[in-house]
């Protein structure tokens, strides 16, 4: 008896471990593509994010680590158009045929989307410094209405490796558009009212986000091309300064004390800053901070 009750024990320890080894692993380069597919598969999936939360995800360089991190991965999901360009190394070396570029589990989420700032193919992605976009702005992310198509990629990527999760991952994602779709009708009414407000950015981040909420990026303070835009142009620009974490912020700063242009510090990737703690709550904080700072007297 003792040693039928010791193995009922073992096996009830050992049940839950088995069934989590067995969940469908999925490896994003960035917290927002991690974010986007946990909305879908719930507890279907296990998400890891590649880049860390505290790091400019455009400087980003892996680890040995990482290449850890895509062992056993069924589906992996990236930013593309040159945003993550150092996975392609990392997938070669990984070598699964099914998460390589065309493999069931290969998740390319620019695929779709209606892109802006598009440039002819023949850029060298491999070989850009961080902060130079590749193929087009990569930063689609930031505008609510593409989570339709990011989440779209990802569930169909899931449906064609196990499709008995069929169900659970459209009702799963049907079920989190639905909650977006409030929140982003909500985000516009507090937007309206600065319909065309003029924002200077300090990295191109913003031209999807100024899309969808009808705001206007007029320049950027980044150097571009190795030309700095000149402080007197800038100050006929600069209304209200857009500036990320992990921006130098000296530029910002400087421009600000002579135009007298607020700045104002947004969060351009879930977990960038601790209140952009979701997909949900990454708009939340950038609408709810610039709403604040273009109410406020000074502007
Ligand atoms: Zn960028």
């Amino acid at each position: 008896m003792p040693r039928i009750a010791v193995a009922a024990v073992i096996a009830s320890v050992l049940a839950p471990l088995a069934a989590a080894a067995e969940s469908l692993r999925i490896v994003a380069t960035t917290s927002d593509l991690a974010t986007l597919a946990r909305a879908v598969t719930g507890d279907v999936a296990q998400v890891e994010t590649i880049i860390p939360p505290a790091t400019d995800p455009e400087a980003f360089e892996p680890r040995p680590s990482d290449l850890a991190r895509l062992k056993g991965a069924a589906v992996v999901v990236r930013i593309g158009l040159g945003y993550d360009h150092w996975l392609d190394k990392l997938l070669s070396m990984h070598g699964d045929a099914a998460v390589q570029r065309g493999g069931a589990g290969y998740v390319d989420a620019s695929f779709g989307i209606p892109l802006l700032e598009v440039k002819g193919s023949s850029v060298d992605l491999a070989n850009q410094d961080g902060h130079a976009h590749g193929l087009a702005n990569p930063h689609y992310w930031l505008d609510p209405g593409q989570a339709e198509i990011i989440t779209g990629g990802i569930a169909e990527a899931i449906i064609r490796i196990d499709p008995r999760l069929t169900d659970q991952i459209i009702a799963g994602r049907d079920n989190f558009l639905a909650r977006l779709q409030t929140r982003r009708t909500q985000w516009e009414q507090l937007l309206a009212p600065y319909r065309g407000a003029r924002l200077v950015a300090y990295h191109n981040t913003w031209p999807y986000f100024a899309r969808r909420f009808r705001l206007n990026i007029v320049d950027v303070i980044e150097t571009k091309e190795g030309v700095s835009p000149s402080p007197g142009r800038l100050a006929r620009l600069a209304a209200t300064i857009l500036h990320e974490p992990f921006e130098p912020d000296d530029a910002a700063q400087l421009l600000a004390r002579r135009t007298g242009a607020m700045v104002v510090k947004l969060a351009p990737s879930v977990f960038s800053v601790p209140a952009a703690s979701g997909y949900a709550e990454l708009f939340d904080y950038n609408v709810g901070t610039l709403v604040r700072a273009l109410t406020a007297p000074s502007n």
